[in-house]
């Protein structure tokens, strides 16, 4: 069984309160803006709902996606089979849960996180506000930015095996290190994560994501579809120096470029495709490796 929408048809008793979506475009959930129609995606409102609907996708071929706030995703032009799983917004919810921790549902984003821990006085978590991302998203890569990542604050993560079991993992046991955990090899769905923070000053601790906020907006190209950084950082070096010097600033196929402001950025001028975007990354490392020696893989996760 793989066509979702007859297994549906074909289970009266499947639980009708889930929000199911048939045929919904990926370009509507990416923040590349690029990908086809996907069968079926489904939005959980809570851990209740996701385990019952991993219980019943036991029944299908193929195991389903998951889909945080589609931010580090290249998405296939030909859409996708089977059932994406959009945890944005759904699992969502934040809590204080004494002097130094707070629990984040894997559906917030990490500049809300960000907010609410500033606005319980809490520091360590400045890097996380301007990362478009959700907690779950971010957990999955050890998002980080200007210092800081997730591996410095996460201290538990509770997950959900694919066939609905919770259970939890300590930070240490999540192998973290540079834009990994061990969900790359481990599938598991983030349902939430505890941080431990550092008390601090409201007003300082808002003073230093603002200077951030505006670092970002001068030296990136918000303005345009993008999934933030193309490469991750090679050894000895950073990409977006590397493909500034190997001549690639506005190296373009089709509508996909290398961003005129901040080379480390492919994004979409207005009509890119998943192909056009996958042939300039393959260009850029070709040519960079040429030029310098060194090999750039992927940040972004070609699915
Ligand atoms: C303008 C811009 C700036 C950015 N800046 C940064 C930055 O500074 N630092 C940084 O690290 N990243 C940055 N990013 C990339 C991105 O925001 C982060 O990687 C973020 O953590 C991805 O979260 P997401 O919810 O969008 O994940 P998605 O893109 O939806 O998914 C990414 C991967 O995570 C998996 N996933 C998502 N949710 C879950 C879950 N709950 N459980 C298990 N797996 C899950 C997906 O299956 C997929 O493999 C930027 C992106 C953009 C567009």
């Amino acid at each position: 069984m793989s066509d979702f929408s007859t297994f549906q048809r074909n289970n009266p008793d499947f639980p009708g309160e889930i929000c199911i979506r048939y045929g919904e475009p990926m370009s509507k959930h990416t923040s590349f803006r690029i990908g086809g129609n996907v069968e079926a995606m489904a939005f959980p409102k809570n851990r209740e709902e996701l385990s019952l609907l991993l219980n019943w996708s036991g029944l299908l071929d193929r195991k389903p996606v998951i889909l945080g706030a589609g931010t580090n995703v290249l998405a296939p032009d030909e859409g996708m089979e089977g059932l994406i799983i959009c945890l944005k917004d759904c699992l969502d919810g934040m809590e204080r849960l004494d002097d130094r921790r707070i629990r984040v549902m894997a559906g917030v984003t990490l500049s809300r996180a960000a907010m609410f821990a500033a606005s319980q006085g809490l520091s360590g978590l400045e890097f996380a506000h301007g990362i478009p991302g959700t907690l779950g998203g971010g957990v999955y890569m050890n998002a980080g930015a200007y210092g800081g990542d997730l591996e410095s604050v996460c201290r538990e993560v509770e997950l959900m095996d694919f066939r609905g079991n919770l259970y939890t993992r300590t930070g240490e046991e999540m192998d973290f290190s540079y834009r990994h955990s061990c969900l790359e090899s481990e599938p598991a769905i983030v349902v939430s994560a505890v941080l431990e923070l550092e008390p601090g000053k409201e007003e300082d601790i808002r003073g230093r994501m603002k200077a951030l906020q505006t670092k970002r907006l001068a030296s990136q190209p918000l303005n345009l579809p993008s999934a933030g950084s193309a490469f991750k950082r090679p050894a000895g070096g950073y990409a977006a120096a590397l493909i500034e010097q190997a001549g690639l600033k506005g190296f373009r196929v089709g509508d996909a470029a290398i961003s005129e402001k901040h080379a480390g950025f492919a994004v979409n001028l207005g009509g890119a495709t998943a192909a056009d975007v996958k042939k300039l990354l393959e260009e850029v490392s070709r040519r960079v490796e040429a030029h310098s020696g060194i090999r750039l893989e992927p940040e972004i996760r070609i699915w």
